[in-house]
């Protein structure tokens, strides 16, 4: 089956892309695209619009940021769930995930920052510098956050090539913590009223909230649909869906899932899906893997294994809480929140409520093991790993962990030790 990434130099040249590199890059992803995905056994139908939109990922959707900015729209790149995303959609405003998952753009930005930061971290800052990125192109600033080390300092760093807006994030949760954050998602409410010259009102925030509600619940109806013994999806499927939350329109993306869902559930009811070959299923856990980082599902669904679901902000974190709808606005802002402080990032401590998290979510998505993921040099997600994985040990839970980069390196490596614990699973 051809898959071709699409291109449009003429659009590129117009936002200040490098032509020449992007032009490669999409040949490696559309290469890379069509052996992971495209080949896979009784993939569901739906699945043809999130390959449209891998398709048009540097084309189609971003001619649609373009003429929504001619219109006067501001354009926000986001690196963290907790930056809300209710509040640019309720100022008619767009928000992107910008957060980097290439190794592609790695060597630009080591060249710059240290090499023992997150990939994550340097993939980003890299598609920045080096202009491959259109979605970096198209944003009129961007906003991070005072999550973890490598992220706060980078901003600073970052903000010489393009304005970067920070949002600090409390590392607790205590009253006070829930103080600092609702006066942080004001700041951040009157920043994008200064750029989009729209004063938000409790029905646009009602508005705003809602759309992303449904974007977040349609994710969670997915979800469950994983907990079937009939498996009607891959892991790979999922987590692509869950990376493109991030950079499709929230109203069409939540319909399509929708529709997905409904073809999903039709599925099941007819006993179509992975289920009859029983595979093994697996949990992951842990740091974000933003597109196109599919390594770690690639190599556990090509050796046989279906990941079931993923306990991380591109996965469960992002959509597993809805934002409470109130009647005004400041109840409202503070709905805002008290979701954010729900999402249980490794970031922040004491943090057990990741741990009971990780648990309810293995239980419910009926596992037979988990994988916790770190990305290398992500201190924060390292560490809880010992919690984690004394947590796993009580319970019974087959653990195993993984730290890995976006390289290609480890990937015989990986794969050895994934085969070995699959085979522990089996025993
Ligand atoms: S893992 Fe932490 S820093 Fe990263 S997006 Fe989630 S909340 Fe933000
Ligand atoms: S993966 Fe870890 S180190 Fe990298 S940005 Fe996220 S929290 Fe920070």
């Amino acid at each position: 089956m051809e898959f071709l990434v699409k291109a449009d130099p003429e659009l590129w040249q117009r936002i200040g892309v490098d032509v020449t590199r992007l032009s490669k890059m999409r040949e490696i992803l559309s290469q890379m695209y069509k052996n992971m995905f495209l080949n896979q056994e009784i993939r569901p139908e739906g699945m043809k619009y999130f390959d449209e939109i891998v398709s048009n990922i540097h084309t189609g959707r971003i001619k649609e940021i373009v003429e929504a900015k001619e219109e006067g729209r501001v354009v926000v790149g986001a690196f963290c769930v907790y930056i809300p995303e209710e509040i640019v959609v309720a100022l008619d405003g767009i928000c992107i995930g910008l957060c980097g998952g290439s190794q592609a753009t790695v060597p630009d930005a080591e060249r710059i920052l240290p090499r023992s930061i997150c990939p994550l971290v340097k993939s980003a800052y890299g598609f920045r510098i080096s202009r491959v990125c259109p979605y970096f192109q198209v944003a009129d600033f961007v906003a991070g956050e005072t999550t973890c080390d490598s992220k706060k300092k980078t901003w600073e760093v970052l903000n010489r090539d393009i304005e970067t807006y920070v949002m600090e994030i409390p590392p607790m949760k205590r009253e006070t913590e829930r103080e600092l954050l609702f006066k942080e998602v004001v700041r951040f409410k009157e920043e994008l009223e200064k750029r989009s010259g729209i004063k938000l009102d409790e029905e646009r925030l009602l508005k705003g909230v809602r759309i992303i509600n449904r974007k977040r619940k349609a994710l969670q109806r997915l979800n469950s649909l994983r907990q079937h013994d009939v498996l009607p999806i891959s892991g790979k499927d999922v987590l692509l869906i869950e990376q493109i939350a991030y950079y499709d329109d929230p109203e069409r993306f939540a319909t399509k899932v929708e529709e997905l869902c409904d073809e999903l559930e039709d599925r099941i009811a007819k006993g179509i899906g992975y289920g009859e070959k029983k595979p093994l299923r697996v949990m992951i856990s842990g740091t974000p893997m933003a597109f196109p980082n599919f390594k770690l599902h690639n190599i556990v669904e090509r050796l046989g294994a279906i990941i079931v679901n993923e306990e991380s902000c591109i996965g469960t974190r992002y959509f597993k809480d809805l934002v409470e709808e109130k009647n005004n606005l400041t109840d409202q802002l503070y709905a805002i929140v008290d979701r954010s402080m729900k999402v249980h990032c490794a970031i922040f401590t004491p943090n057990e409520e990741r741990i009971e998290r990780i648990l309810e979510e293995y239980k419910n998505s009926k596992a037979d093991g988990l994988i916790y993921y770190s990305l290398t040099f992500c201190q924060t997600y390292l560490i809880e790993a010992v919690k984690v994985k004394q947590t796993c040990e009580r319970e019974g839970i087959p653990f195993l962990m993984v730290e890995s980069d976006y390289s290609p390196e480890d990937v015989g490596q990986l794969q050895t030790r994934v085969e070995a614990f699959l085979e522990t699973l089996r025993g």
